[in-house]
């Protein structure tokens, strides 16, 4: 079988350079070669781990946040839980768990999952084994009932195009194309661009700013939904309010790696703009933008964590304190990871959350 990367130039070759989001959406959802659909990519035997695998208390503090969102909603009964870009299924197992005491949560019901990868909807299916998931290829399918939602690293993962600002108000789109029959960026012919309007006051030539449509429709859709029958979403990710910069980057092996030498065999992704996702969602309601580890301690993390060392020694307590650390601390993932909540106009703010301004 012939790989990817001579897939695709060959495909450059014949018919010119792809854009990054073309390239991204080939290398991580080609349906046989494909980053996610091929294999999991996630733990320490992986290629990255994310806060659900590091402790169990990202998953069940989560789950305490939509249970408490959903009973300040008056605990509507048709309501579901819905997880995009579940992985391995760990942050809905958690979720699940913790919230087994809240009477009438949609806990009780079964989740539906939003996964784009036949590998990870089996390990998923062997997570929550005995809860019997619904998956969803989109949100399109999903009922049109109160959705009480989350979305941890699911956001990074969408594709992204890149511009870089000429001169006056005209941009190079960055593109992928051959040099010398190797995969390397490039830059298209200076156009002008109606979507980067607004962009033209914060940046000068010279910079690169990117976006994201697939992911401004997602957060449109869930906004969508939670102004017409209410909800809610928590949305966690790396990146910061508006994009700048080149963020694209490759993971392999929990290493850092050229994006364009082995399309298929890294983890591809780009920092989230939170500022488009929460204009994309009105009219529903979007929180300001939370650092992680501010909005894990509003949710008490650290008695949390103070509760499960009781238990622990040795190995297993240093592990849990790294853990707690890992998750919250600025230097680690508490600064760089942000988490937005989005909610229906005239209820209350969800816990942790703070006004936007
Ligand atoms: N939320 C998990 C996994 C993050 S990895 C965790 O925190 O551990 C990204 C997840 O999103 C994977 O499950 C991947 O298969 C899924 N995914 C990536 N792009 C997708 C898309 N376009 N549609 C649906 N699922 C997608």
């Amino acid at each position: 079988m012939t790989d990817l990367k001579t897939r695709l130039t060959d495909r450059i070759s014949r018919h010119g350079p792809m854009t990054l989001a073309e390239y991204m959406t080939e290398c991580l959802l080609h349906p046989t070669l494909g980053y996610y659909t091929r294999r999991d990519p996630l733990g320490r035997a992986g290629d990255f781990i994310t806060a659900p695998e590091i402790s169990q208390m990202f998953g069940e503090l989560i789950g305490l946040w939509l249970a408490q969102v959903w009973l300040d909603q008056g605990a509507p009964s048709e309501a579901i839980l819905l997880e995009l870009g579940p992985g391995r299924g760990t942050l809905m197992a958690d979720t699940l768990r913790a919230t087994r005491g809240v009477p009438g949560f949609p806990a009780a019901m079964r989740p539906h999952l939003v996964e784009a990868s036949p590998h990870l909807r089996d390990v998923q299916r062997r997570t929550l084994s005995g809860h019997d998931p619904v998956f969803h290829d989109t949100l399109d399918t999903v009922p049109e009932v109160p959705v009480f939602a989350i979305a941890n690293e699911f956001f990074d993962a969408l594709p992204i195009r890149q511009f870089q600002r000429a001169d006056g108000p005209l941009w190079h789109e960055r593109v992928v194309g051959l040099d010398g029959g190797v995969l390397s960026i490039g830059l298209a012919p200076p156009a002008p661009l109606a979507m980067l309007a607004h962009r033209l006051d914060d940046t000068e030539p010279g910079m690169i700013v990117e976006t994201c449509t697939p992911a401004e429709a997602i957060a449109g859709e869930l906004g969508r939904r939670i102004a017409d029958h209410g909800g809610a979403a928590l949305i966690v990710d790396y990146g910061e309010e508006e994009s700048i910069g080149d963020t694209f980057q490759a993971v392999a092996g929990h290493k850092t790696v050229d994006p364009f030498a082995e399309p298929g065999m890294a983890d591809l992704t780009a920092h989230v703009a939170f500022g488009p996702l929460a204009r994309a969602a009105r009219p529903a309601k979007a929180s300001a933008t939370v650092p992680q580890g501010v909005f894990l301690e509003h949710l008490g993390i650290t008695a949390r964590a103070q509760a499960l060392a009781r238990h622990m020694q040795g190995p297993s307590l240093d592990q849990h304190v790294a853990a707690h650390r890992r998750l919250t601390h600025p230097e680690e993932m508490g600064h760089l990871f942000k988490v937005l909540a989005l909610f229906p106009d005239g209820a209350a703010m969800p816990p942790g959350f703070s006004a936007r301004t």
